[in-house]
């Protein structure tokens, strides 16, 4: 069996926001790794930190209010948080790149397709001519299953539609030969076909140029089909982490059943009700000593209530809970 080579490793990770509300800990010590070739999902509601994790990954986390307090962020041997601006443009689009839910806020509106992919390829291959990068921009957008892509090149962003715009950024992903591709609500914004066009061709990138991916998203049943590996974030935590197969096959974490019960999937019978998860997220300003959970937790019990936040902890290789019990399927074993 091939051995398998870690591509990104984040140990520790803490990123704070300094508000007037106080500090509000959006990434609270998250570890979390990636290997070559491999998709990893990171699931979680809206506030759980998981995009926030992200942008600290790549730097691009506003300061102030924002602030790495600590961790480390290893990729291809080297410590990324101890990078300064300069150094980090290096590895941006070079060594990884981002892709956004929403492409408008990403591309610039007034520089055409064409102008934007041959722009990133000179700067990342130096001495590329001009024209070489025309032609490897072409090359890009055909690649992602553009149509006339020769055309494309003199459209501007406007005149593209969600999907397609969300192709180009994927196409400069592409075109930067990024190792590793960091894929934010990548399909929020899209219907539901484009949703999974959008999907597959990130699929096709990972078995066809052995780029890896990272998933970002609230919707476990979209991820479960395509992930590897999932991690569950809740409230700056991680919460569960496992293969795909053992998170969706038997999810052990109060949440992670919670949000399988919440969204559709593709197992789904037909006519099963969805149930939402009651309550709301903590305030990160002011989060509990205890599981944070805590408040919409259907298994709750006085040990929950008196005992600091859970660690992590492995239940079988490779299959970790930050939970004090042990939730099957609705069966508790203490
Ligand atoms: Fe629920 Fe307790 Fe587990 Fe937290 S530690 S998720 S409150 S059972």
């Amino acid at each position: 069996m091939e051995e398998k080579q870690v591509l990104l490793d984040v140990k520790n990770l803490r990123t704070s926001f300094f508000t007037d509300s106080g500090e509000v800990k959006s990434v609270n010590d998250v570890s979390f790794h990636v290997n070559k070739r491999e998709v990893v999902a990171i699931v979680g509601e809206s506030g759980s930190g998981k995009s926030v994790t992200q942008l600290s990954i790549m730097q691009l986390i506003q300061s102030p209010p924002g602030k790495i307090l600590g961790g480390e962020v290893w990729f291809r041997g080297e410590n990324l948080l101890t990078f300064d601006q300069k150094k980090m443009r290096t590895v941006r689009g070079n060594g990884i790149s981002m892709v956004f839910q929403e492409p408008m806020t990403s591309l610039n509106p007034v520089i055409t397709v064409g102008n934007q992919l041959t722009e990133v390829l000179r700067v990342h291959h130096k001495g590329m001519t001009k024209k070489e990068a025309w032609e490897r921009g072409i090359k890009a957008l055909e690649a992602v299953g553009i149509p006339d892509p020769e055309a494309r090149m003199k459209n501007y962003p406007f005149e593209m539609s969600g999907g397609m715009r969300q192709r180009v950024l994927i196409a400069i992903a592409v075109a930067c030969s990024s190792e590793l591709i960091i894929a934010d609500e990548p399909t929020t914004a899209l219907d539901v076909t484009t949703q999974a066009q959008v999907m597959e061709l990130l699929m096709s990138l990972v078995q066809e140029n052995g780029t890896s991916l990272i998933v970002v998203t609230h919707n476990l049943g979209l991820v479960t089909r395509y992930a590897d590996r999932i991690y569950v974030m809740y409230a700056g935590r991680i919460v569960e982490s496992g293969t795909a197969e053992t998170i969706m096959k038997h999810p052990r974490h109060p949440y992670t059943l919670g949000l399988m019960e919440s969204v559709p999937r593709l197992d789904s019978e037909k006519g099963e009700q969805l149930i939402p998860i009651q309550g709301t997220p903590p305030n990160l300003a002011d989060i509990p000593e205890h599981c944070s959970f805590y408040d919409r937790c259907k298994y709750a019990c006085e040990e929950c209530l008196n005992k600091p936040h859970p660690p992590l902890r492995e239940v079988e290789e490779g299959h970790c809970i930050a939970c004090h019990l042990d939730v099957r399927g609705g069966r508790e074993h203490a």
